[in-house]
Formats: C-alpha cells, structure tokens, sequence
C-alpha cells in the first residue's frame, strides 16, 4: 500500500483555487455533504427533544472540562484497576513516539488501525510508516484514503473527496481480488477479502475513543461497520489514543452525548457498534487483548483551557458543522490544510498548527452562524473564529497593506464631508464598471470580481434617499 502524502506547503488561497477548480470533487463533496443534511435534518424531525438534548450535552461537557483534573485521575485510577496500563503524553510527538514504542515492545510488524482522528493528529500514521511497521487502515474510508496515499477530507467521511467511480477504478487496479460488478455491496467484498486476512494476522490494534468513562475506566468507540471490535480483539496487544477531552463522568453521560453525536453525524438514532473497552482479557475470557494501553494526549488542550478556548472542548468530532458550512461545501477538507477540517477545523487548527501558518481559516468564514445552530453541543464556533481574526490582528499577522487601508477607511469613516466625497467618486467609478446589474471586473477589487460577482451599485444611495424622504416630509408639513 502507498504511504501517507506529505500534505502540500501551499498557502490556503492556492489550495483554495485548486480545489475549486476541480469539478469531479465539487460532485463528490455535494453528494456527501447533501446526504448528511438531508439525514440529519430528519433525524432531528423524528427526535423532538434534540433541544433538551444538546443543553443537556453542553452542560456534561463543561461540567467535565471544569473539572478535568478530578476526572482524569478518576479515570486513570478505574482504568488501572482494570488492568489497563495509563501513558500520558503533552504533545503530538510524545504520543506517536509512545505509541510507536509501545508497538516495538510488542514487535509488531503488521498493526491494524482503526479510524481516529487524533491519530491523525500527532502525526501516527506518518510516524508507523517512519518506524516500518506496516499499517492497515480498517476503516472503509480509510482504506480508501490509504490506497490513494491521500489524507482524510472528512472527520467523519474520510474519504469524502473521492466519488464512487474513482474508489471502483482504484479498488480494481490495487486489491488482490477486486469486483467485478459496479455495484456499492461488490466494491465493499472486495475491500473484505482485502482486509480480512490482516485482521486477523495485526499483532497490535490502534483505536481512538469517543468518550473515555470516568468511574469504570472504560473507553467507548462507535462505528458503523463492525471494524473496531475486528481490529481490537484479535492482536496480542490494544493501544487506544485519546484527547483527554473526552472524560464523562460515566457510562449514563456517554449515552446522553450519544444520542447527539450520532443523528449530528449521520443522521442515524443509533450507530451500528457501540462497544465500551475495560482492560485486557481477564481468566475465563474467549478473546481479547493481552496488553491494553491508554495513551491520554493533550497536545495543546489544556493551553486552549488558558487562551479563552475552552468552548471547543466540548465538541464531539461530529462534522455537522462543516456539512452546513458554505465554505467547506465548496472547497472540502484537503483546502484547509490542517488535520481537521471546516468551522471547527479553523478554530483548532492555530492551536495545533500556530495562528501565522492558518490566520486565513477564521478570514475564509463568511460569519453565517450555520455551524453553531446545528452543532450539537452549541459551540460558538463564529466567535471562537473572530477571537482568532482578532487575535492575527493584535500579533501583528495582517499584512501591511491590510493595516494602511484600514486605517485609511477609519480617518474617511470618521470624516463626514470626506466620507460623502469619497462615495461619490467610488460611485462614480463603480457605474462606469456596471454590466446589466453586476460588476464583474474592475481595478482594486479584483481580488473579488475574479471569482465573485459584484452588484453594481443602486442608483440612489441609502443617505440620498434618506435625505430626499426627509426633505418630502419636511415640504408636507410646511
Ligand atoms: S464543532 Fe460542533 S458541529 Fe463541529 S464537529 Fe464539533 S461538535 Fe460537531
């Protein structure tokens, strides 16, 4: 299998342009990204106390994030009682060097991974591939996003960049015994007899976890198809990965964010898998793991606990904000350019990747509101997005010429004579511009006219009918 692509140093706008010049992703984002909405929309229509719900999942998850101390150690105490082994680590590079230790100790040669986005996020797959331990994506997507050598697009669909015809044409000229149909339940056999025979050779599975249940110790993972408990049962040794935002109380909480996540996510009352892990096999067990490994990561939440973020620590990697998002439905998940994606990827991803590399993601949002209405645990995603603009603004991020023309617009602003002459001119020279109604190319906004129109100006401006109604009235009552 091909390995990870290094992700491409272009800046956001060229990875912007590139992707909207791509008319075969544009057909798959739609297709995704409109199933969701669609499904979730009835979910919610079939679940009336989804309201009662999400402030029910707001206040368990900021009644955790306050007391993340009291229930990480809680956590850590049930989880070595069941004979887990607890690691911690501060950053990306600590986790992956752990899990990559852990993997040498077990000499693995072959470790089965299933989906997690954390993982992606300290960098594991890059740091297996590094080490020569061979990785097998289990996940549908996964694979998919493992066969193309690509990274996920989706926290949810992965492999939501690639239309189905693309996966068939790939499937067929990558898997041993590919399909010979054209048809969705032949593709996914094909992946099974792909897979199937490294399920049960992996010598170490790699999870994420949803929820990580304070008073049992147990971790919690959902999946549709059935492939964490085949990736985590068979090898000798279960590592799971998790951010320690994922503390509930306990396995009564986990349930009452479940009922959030999963219609947010896909529409779905339930998910196929729901399946709580709780140390390794114990005397009398059929299967299970001989060594079970816990590795908790910060990477830069508690420091989002500090800086004014702790609202994001809520979220339960759902994606319904980025499948309503104007922006991520036109570019999809590889523009942004970080591991995570869409509204919430541009708020999390200065805190992993630094504001200077990615202040363009909180300029990229149009401030529509969408992704907090339907985030189900009611994170004010466009003001943690305008706490970054401002913050670019106070580093001195902006550009120069960002900074004279606002300063430009201020002293006009504040200049009424100035400011109404200055419209003139604007005015004049916008109607020369005018083509049926649009402005579709001028000098100084052709940053905008290149790839949107611009409606040309009306004929009167709002001050000049302002001024005329009051002259009317004024002659009406003289
Ligand atoms: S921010 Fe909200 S909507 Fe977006 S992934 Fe997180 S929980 Fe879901």
């Amino acid at each position: 299998m091909k390995h990870s692509a290094t992700p491409a140093p272009l800046p956001f706008k060229a990875r912007a342009a590139q992707a909207l010049a791509d008319p075969t992703l544009k057909i798959a984002i739609g297709r995704t990204t409109g199933t969701a909405e669609r499904k979730r929309a009835a979910a919610l229509a079939d679940f009336p106390q989804f309201g009662a719900a999400r402030d029910q999942g707001k206040r368990i998850k900021d009644h955790v994030i306050a007391h993340l101390d009291h229930y990480l150690v809680e956590f850590e105490r049930n989880a070595i009682a069941s004979g887990a082994q607890v690691h911690w680590a501060a950053t990306a590079s600590d986790a992956s060097r752990i899990v990559v230790e852990l993997c040498r100790q077990a000499g693995a040669r072959r470790v089965t991974r299933v989906k997690s986005m954390l993982g992606e996020e300290i960098g594991l797959p890059h740091a297996l591939d590094a080490a020569g331990i061979e990785r097998v994506e289990t996940d549908l997507a996964e694979h998919i996003v493992q066969l193309g050598g690509d990274t996920p697009s989706h926290i949810v669909w992965p492999a939501m960049h690639r239309t189905r015809e693309q996966v068939s044409a790939m499937f067929k000229q990558l898997h041993r015994a590919p399909h010979t149909e054209e048809t969705i339940e032949a593709m996914v056999e094909s992946a099974r007899r792909e897979l199937r025979d490294k399920f049960l050779s992996a010598d170490v599975a790699i999870s994420g976890a949803n929820f990580l249940v304070a008073d049992t110790g147990a971790t919690c993972t959902v999946t549709n198809e059935g492939n964490a408990e085949l990736t985590t049962t068979p090898p000798r040794v279960h590592i799971v990965t998790a951010g320690i935002e994922k503390l509930v109380p306990s396995t009564a909480h986990a349930f009452a964010l479940l009922r959030l996540l999963v219609r947010s996510a896909t529409g779905a009352d339930v998910t196929q898998y729901t399946t709580f892990h709780c140390g390794p096999r114990q005397p009398g067990d059929l299967d299970g793991p001989q060594e079970f490994h816990i590795v908790l990561v910060d990477n830069g939440r508690t420091r989002m606990l500090r800086e004014g973020l702790k609202d994001m620590l809520r979220c339960l990697r759902c994606g319904a904000c980025m499948n309503h998002c104007v922006v991520f439905r036109q570019l999809g998940g590889h523009a942004y350019g970080g591991v995570y994606p869409g509204p919430m990827g541009a708020v999390l991803t200065p805190v992993l990747d630094g504001l200077k590399s990615s202040r363009d993601l909180a300029h990229a949002c149009t401030l529509n509101g969408r992704c907090q209405e339907v985030c189900p645990v009611d994170i004010p995603l466009p003001t943690l997005l305008r706490g970054w603009r401002d913050r670019s603004w106070r580093d001195g991020l902006e550009p120069r010429t960002m900074h004279v023309g606002l300063a430009g617009w201020a002293f006009v602003a504040s200049h009424p004579r100035l400011y109404r002459l200055a419209t003139a001119i604007a005015l004049r020279a916008m109607r020369l511009f005018r083509r049926g109604g649009w402005i579709r190319g001028m000098p100084f906004i052709s940053g905008w006219t290149a790839h949107r129109d611009f409606p040309a100006p009306a004929p009167k401006t709002f001050m000049a009918m302002a001024r005329a109604m009051d002259e009317t009235r004024t002659r009406e009552h003289t």
